[in-house]
């Protein structure tokens, strides 16, 4: 039997019909550790209590009135970002592409607004992901991602991430932004090499020109900072979020100061679903979690915990294993092996991780992740390692639903 949906996705034969915390259930019954979190989204878990209580509460009050009329959720939302931030101004969307879009568009109509028009190049990083619209794929520039769709989006001029030389050597008169994962996620959770964002940020200083962040992975709390620039200590002039705010709702925003907004007035943007009563509502529960006292501090001291139990799977199979890198709890595994049968491996001993470009496992657990959990995790790794130098990975990724492992 094929299936109707377009097939985009080489689909894992594996479904889940519950979730509880960092667990989920298969359709077979199974229970696998949750180290993907639906790739950085269900930031507080499966069924979190809280994040229910609002769904249910506003769910049963009204899901959607429009940005024709005033949400009071959204702008207890926006406030609320607004204080924990850089930015003056908040925009919501339904995702992280249409974030990242917003802010494209922000930075464009500041230059337009301001009488420099022409200023609409934006420079971006090499391995980049920054969503599939077509001015996202544009910007993060992969061949793979652009091939195809016709003529690229124009106005976007990628160099090699790390690199500011090339930076540098890539603003022009038409240069107005610079757009940057301040880690990138998809493209193998690679940190940038020290100083590099703020020597960024000096450089959209001497040049007039924005500072974005895409920070739709690294945001709201997963880097054991509730934003990744805070690691920094470099703060954009606008940002884009998403992913992690709603906990499993499509929620997004973008975030700018007043000065990079000056070009949004009425009229400039919009959304029909953007920050409806009900996404809003749940923003503000995964915000009252993520903001309580010691939570933030949780996910830093959860991260350390893994990074080193992490240190010490190296060390015991650095045949499989090159490298742990990353901050909080957006960790990579940087493997000898595929990371597919890895990935496979992991899947037979009942733990799931997210891969992602330079050969890299992705382990993105929800923020509430406690440390049994993640002891718990690095034996199933160890277990999944094993597999692996026994020649016997997984058994066919085929057979997942149901008898592998
Ligand atoms: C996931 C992601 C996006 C795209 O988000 P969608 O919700 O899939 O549109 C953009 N930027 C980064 C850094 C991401 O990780």
């Amino acid at each position: 039997m094929t299936s109707p949906l377009l097939p985009t996705y080489a689909r894992v034969n594996l479904a889940f019909e519950r979730g509880d915390g960092a667990w989920l259930t298969s359709t077979a019954g199974e229970r696998f550790l949750d180290f993907g979190a639906g790739i950085a989204v269900a930031s507080l878990g499966h069924g979190h209590p809280h994040v229910l209580k609002a769904l249910h509460e506003q769910g049963a009050k009204i899901w959607h009135t429009s940005n024709l009329f005033e949400i009071p959720q959204a702008e207890r939302l926006a406030r609320r970002l607004v204080e924990v931030s850089f930015a003056d101004y908040v925009f919501f969307t339904n995702s992280g592409a249409e974030a990242v879009e917003g802010a494209i568009k922000t930075a464009r109509k500041y230059h337009g607004s301001g009488g420099h028009p022409e200023k609409f190049r934006i420079i971006t990083f090499a391995g980049a992901f920054h969503g599939r619209t077509l001015a996202t794929i544009a910007a993060a520039g992969d061949p793979k991602y652009l091939e195809g769709f016709g003529p690229r989006v124009e106005g976007f001029d990628t160099v090699p991430f790390g690199d500011i030389e090339a930076a540098k050597a890539a603003i022009g008169p038409q240069t107005g932004a610079i757009l940057i994962e301040p880690i990138q996620g998809e493209g193998g959770i690679r940190m940038p090499p020290p100083g590099f964002l703020r020597a960024l940020r000096d450089l959209c200083d001497k040049h007039g020109m924005l500072l974005m962040f895409d920070e739709v992975q690294t945001g709201i709390g997963r880097t054991g900072k509730l934003f990744a620039y805070e690691v920094f200590g470099v703060a954009p002039d606008i940002m884009a979020i998403a992913k992690g705010i709603g906990g499993g709702f499509p929620l997004g925003a973008f975030l700018a100061t007043r000065d990079a907004a000056r070009g949004m007035t009425v009229g400039s943007h919009g959304t029909t679903f953007g920050g409806n009563p009900l996404a809003v509502s749940i923003g503000n529960a995964v915000l009252d979690v993520v903001l309580a006292p010691g939570f933030i501090e949780h996910v830093a001291l959860m991260g350390v915990t893994l990074k080193h139990s992490l240190a010490g799977l190296k060390d015991r199979h650095g045949e499989i294993i090159a490298e742990i890198r990353g901050e909080g709890l957006m960790l990579g595994i940087a493997l000898r092996v595929p990371v597919n049968d890895f990935a496979a491996a992991a899947r037979a001993e009942r733990i799931l991780v997210i891969p992602a470009a330079e050969n890299v496992a992705r382990l993105l657990p929800p923020l509430i992740i406690g440390e049994e959990e993640i002891f718990e995790a690095v034996a199933r790794f160890d277990a999944a390692c094993q597999r692996i130098e026994s020649g016997k990975p997984e058994n066919s990724s085929a057979k997942l639903s149901g008898t592998a492992g």
